[in-house]
């Protein structure tokens, strides 16, 4: 890592990592799309967006991503996910589209678009890390069961919806959209540092 500023990859298939790049370079960090194997190597943390987990991963595949990722998580890769991001950082999950797979790497269950049987997408004051910040949900997970290792940040509805396993970290909700920074600073400062 160059001296204290990572370099933030944002997987760039599917999803809305143009406003994943705006919040990382606004916190004063470098960011780049990811869209090819050899461009991982050149970063620091990767952010995965939200949009549709299913396609996220199935076009991940056919980038010959898929496993080079899984492959980077295991090495401890600081990986920050949003929404469709979660999803794609959970160890299992639940009503994914047959034979969905994720890269995994947090130890938990993650339902998807699980608050959307309610309500297809709203906003909502949380607390985060002792703040209270404004969550935009939109089709979003929530965790439904995580293992004794995974630190829960946020709850939402009685279910975490922000959580750490060491260097991964993932949210139910969008900070990408609400300009406010301080989850993608949480992320650079206490987890890629
Ligand atoms: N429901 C979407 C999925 O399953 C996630 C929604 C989002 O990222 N806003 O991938």
């Amino acid at each position: 890592m160059a001296g204290n500023s990572p370099r933030i990859g944002v997987l760039a298939l599917q999803g809305d990592f143009r406003e994943h790049i705006a919040s990382s370079l606004k916190a004063g960090h470098s960011a780049a799309p990811i869209r090819r194997k050899s461009e991982l190597e050149d970063i620091d943390a990767l952010i995965l967006p939200g949009g549709e987990s299913t396609t996220i991963a199935l076009l991940a595949k056919s980038y010959d991503l898929f496993q080079p990722i899984r492959e980077k998580i295991s090495q401890g890769l600081p990986v920050y996910g949003s929404c469709a991001g979660m999803i794609l950082l959970a160890d299992r999950i639940l009503d994914g589209a047959p034979g969905q797979e994720t890269f995994g790497g947090i130890n938990m269950t993650v339902r998807r678009n699980a608050f959307g049987r309610q309500v297809e997408s709203f906003e909502g004051e949380i607390d985060f890390n002792r703040e209270k910040i404004n969550g935009v949900f939109i089709r979003a997970p929530w965790v439904e069961e995580v293992s004794s290792d995974v630190e829960v940040l946020s709850m939402a509805a009685g279910h975490p919806v922000a959580v750490r396993q060491g260097k991964l970290f993932a949210t139910s909700f969008h900070p990408e959209l609400t300009g406010d920074l301080r989850i993608h600073q949480y992320f650079f400062e206490e987890i890629c540092r």
